[in-house]
């Protein structure tokens, strides 16, 4: 007797069931994702880059950090300085490999919750959705000019 098509169809079942159930997640965070963003909003849809995260011991490694910033054309710095608050922690931008070293375990989730309010508070222009924005220093005022709109808004400095 010949069991070898029998194995083999059972081989087969698991890797395709094991493939749907990649699928199902896969569309069910596809909805997520689509029930955050708004239907409309200004010039089309932006994406933060996923954070790429490791963590070491109590440190958290953002190794994406530099692109991260530079999409959202702002100053490694900044963005830094903005996490840390948040976090309440120390932390030390490395120029060369572009990554972002925070004392403290953080994970990828949280972190790309951070960026996503730095989005909305200090990136997007609240008048026409376009991440087409600088930041202004005037004194101690910050104010967020749209390159697109030509909308300003008062920001609360950090
Ligand atoms: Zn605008």
């Amino acid at each position: 007797m010949n069991l070898y098509p029998f194995v083999e169809s059972i081989a087969g079942d698991a890797a395709l069931s094991e493939d749907l159930e990649k699928l199902k997640d896969y569309e069910w965070l596809l909805g997520r994702v689509y029930e955050k963003i708004p239907p409309k909003s200004g010039s089309g849809t932006f994406e933060l880059p996923e954070p790429q995260v490791i963590r070491v011991g109590t440190q958290t490694i953002i190794k994406n950090f530099r692109d991260i910033s530079q999409k959202l054309k702002r100053e490694p710095d900044m963005v830094s300085r903005y996490l840390m608050k948040e976090l309440a922690s120390a932390g030390s931008y490395e120029e060369g490999s572009g990554q972002l070293v925070l004392s403290v375990k953080v994970s990828s989730k949280v972190l790309k919750q951070l960026l996503d309010m730095f989005v909305k508070s200090y990136v997007k222009c609240p008048t026409c959705g376009s991440i087409d924005t600088h930041i202004e220093k005037r004194g101690k005022v910050w104010i967020l000019v749209c390159e697109a709109c030509g909308a300003e808004q008062t920001l609360k400095p950090f």
